[in-house]
């Protein structure tokens, strides 16, 4: 049985292995999350280590107005695809987030 599933991208039917239907698409999709995981960065390391003055500059509001603004862009310009990978497949690809261990100083994987 053939699986049939649509790119992540530009929506087409696809068969086979893999989210896009082409380089162009792949890199479509990381690039816009790519800008817009830049936009968030900064407000979201204020609001875990900078708890207080992000607190008062209400920085976890704009955090969810932009993830709201993102979600506004999907339905209007992908036909309301999501524009983010499966919170199962991200937490799969990385089981460190998930250990308990300490800061290994790599900024990426921790040991157990
Ligand atoms: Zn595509």
């Amino acid at each position: 049985m053939v699986r049939v599933h649509v790119c992540l991208e530009c929506g087409c039917p696809m068969t086979g292995k893999g989210e896009f239907c082409a380089r162009k698409c792949r890199h479509d999709f990381n690039n816009r999350r790519r800008q817009r995981g830049a936009e968030l960065y900064d407000l979201y390391m204020a609001h875990r280590f900078e708890r207080s003055q992000a607190q008062q500059l209400g920085v976890f509001q704009a955090i969810n107005r932009l993830a709201s603004n993102y979600r506004q862009e999907d339905l209007q310009r992908r036909a309301g695809r999501k524009s983010w990978r499966s919170p199962r497949t991200v937490l799969e690809e990385r089981p460190y987030l998930k250990a308990i261990s300490t800061y290994d100083g790599t900024g990426r994987r921790a040991r157990a």
